[in-house]
């Protein structure tokens, strides 16, 4: 019999603490989430779900043009952003009653209220109300960076969430930053007519994505009007009657930007502060909370998973995590041998930009593999070779793989494109598996698909690819 009231305290309930929640009591844990805000966390509210939810109304406001080729007029006059918005928040609520409604199901009991830990086995909610676990488990999340000069006032200088929340669309917007946020919102916002500009500092868009891969994207955004300045440093930015002028430094030679708004979207900051981590011995590095194996902080009780570790910010990253976490914990409550897997491995974590083109990797790219002299041997396979795309007339796209010439261990995978955030999951688990890309090279794919042309870059790999 437990001396404490919980097992299992899990602060945050985003994708990180809610998924930790249910697989915590589907283990037999009692577990409580202590909530401040909304269930979903950032995912779930301002986040994945009501950004896809915008990019799948851009995509339908974009598919106007092909309606047009076919002789079908469509007055766009009428085009009510508010209505747009509006879907993407009833997405949002929508995520948000299914996750109460997950929590009800598994038995998890949900506290409002800002939560502390205020000792080894305790947390306080919104001051007094003390709870008693065995565990904590800090899933807090991380916020937009706001950068010096640069301070959200959610008007004109928007976080993500500001531009989330807009009701009605600027003619002009800038962005700051070419990650995936950035990209998302170009997409969106490109693709309701608004002109966009977008400022990187590092020499390309999409820094982590593969050269090859980002280039494509970075070639259809151009077609569509979006204009990027690369290698750029956004030096300081004045508010006027009218908007927005950005500054800009490139080579040593200023320039002047103009906008009605622009989007900061330089990245994000882990909410480990006031928790009362420091006090219990917990380090912290960057603000990001230092985690060992099993996502256990120094305070071997207290355990953190999601935004607020150093590791890639992404919803399933957070998820995964704490899967990963609540499984160590429960073998400690039982008195079972802890789980085999005790940290994610960073080269099987898939990342996906949901704007048009999709862009999809995991692994090592190209860049990173020369620079940390791995032996690797690359193939692409272009989307032109690829009967399903030509026939659906989206032949912008490549699949890429990464592998070992000696081992044919696969190294990475890339896909742009068409499907991109869903087909990468075929490299992902053959990588997972330990296949090769014989393994795939040899598997019947249902023609026509878009998924032939990841057997076809498998194919590629061994020498013998078909369409190309
Ligand atoms: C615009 C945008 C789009 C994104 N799109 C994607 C995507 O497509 N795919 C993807 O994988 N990721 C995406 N992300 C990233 C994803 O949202 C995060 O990686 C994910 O939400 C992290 O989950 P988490 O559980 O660690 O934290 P969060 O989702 O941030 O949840 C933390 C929760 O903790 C609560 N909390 C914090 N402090 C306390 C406290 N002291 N007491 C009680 N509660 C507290 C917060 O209110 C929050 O609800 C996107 C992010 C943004 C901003």
């Amino acid at each position: 019999m437990s001396t404490y009231t919980y097992d299992l305290v899990i602060i945050g309930g985003g994708p990180g603490g809610y998924v930790s929640a249910i697989r915590a009591s589907q283990l037999g844990l009692k577990v409580a989430v202590v909530e401040k805000d909304k269930l979903g966390g950032v995912c779930g509210n301002w986040g994945c779900i009501p950004s896809k939810a915008l990019i799948n109304q851009a995509e339908a406001y974009h598919a106007i043009d092909a309606l047009e080729h076919m002789g079908v007029k469509i007055d766009v006059s009428g085009l009510d952003y508010s209505k747009v918005q509006a879907k993407s928040r009833a997405a949002a609520d929508g995520s948000g009653k299914g996750t109460a409604y997950l929590m009800k199901k598994n038995k998890v009991e949900v506290i409002p209220g800002t939560a502390v830990v205020s000792g080894a086995n305790e947390v306080t909610v919104n001051g007094t109300q003390k709870l008693s676990s065995a565990f904590v488990l800090v899933a807090t999340g991380s916020r937009p960076r706001e950068l010096p000069g640069f301070e959200f006032d959610e008007k004109l200088v928007l976080s993500s969430t500001g531009i989330l929340a807009m009701e009605t669309l600027p003619q002009s917007l800038l962005i700051l930053g070419s990650g995936a946020i950035g990209m998302e919102f170009a997409y969106i916002m490109n693709a309701f007519g608004v002109q966009v500009t977008v400022v990187e500092m590092m020499p390309r868009i999409l820094p982590v994505e593969d050269h090859e891969t980002a280039a494509v994207v970075e070639k259809a955004f151009v077609k569509r009007g979006v204009k990027f300045h690369v290698g750029t440093k956004a030096a300081s930015l004045k508010k006027t009657g009218s908007g927005v002028e950005l500054t800009i430094e490139k080579d040593g030679k200023a320039d002047v930007l103009k906008a009605e708004k622009i989007l900061v979207a330089v990245g994000r900051v882990p909410n480990s502060e006031n928790l009362g981590l420091e006090a219990l011995g917990v380090k912290l590095d960057r603000g990001f909370v230092t985690v060992k194996d099993y996502y256990q902080t120094d305070a071997p009780t207290v355990y953190a998973i999601g935004d607020v570790v150093p590791s890639p910010l992404l919803a399933h990253v957070a998820s995964k995590e704490g899967e990963i976490a609540v499984e160590f914990i429960a073998s400690k409550v039982k008195g079972t041998p802890a789980p085999h897997e005790k940290k994610l491995d960073p080269l099987a974590i898939p990342g996906a930009t949901y704007c048009e083109p999709q862009i999809a990797s995991f692994g090592w790219t190209e860049e990173k593999a020369r620079e940390k002299k791995i032996d690797y041997q690359a193939y692409s396979f272009p989307f032109a070779g690829n009967g399903k795309a030509k026939a659906v007339d989206r032949t912008e796209g490549l699949a890429k793989i990464l592998f070992d010439p000696k081992t044919k261990e696969i190294l990475g995978g890339h896909v742009v494109g068409l499907y991109a955030t869903e087909l990468i999951h075929e490299l992902l688990l053959a990588k997972k598996a330990e296949l090769v890309p014989e393994d795939i090279a040899t598997m019947i794919h249902a023609h026509p698909t878009v998924s032939e042309a990841v057997m076809e870059v498998a194919r590629g790999a061994e020498g013998w690819a078909i369409h190309i």
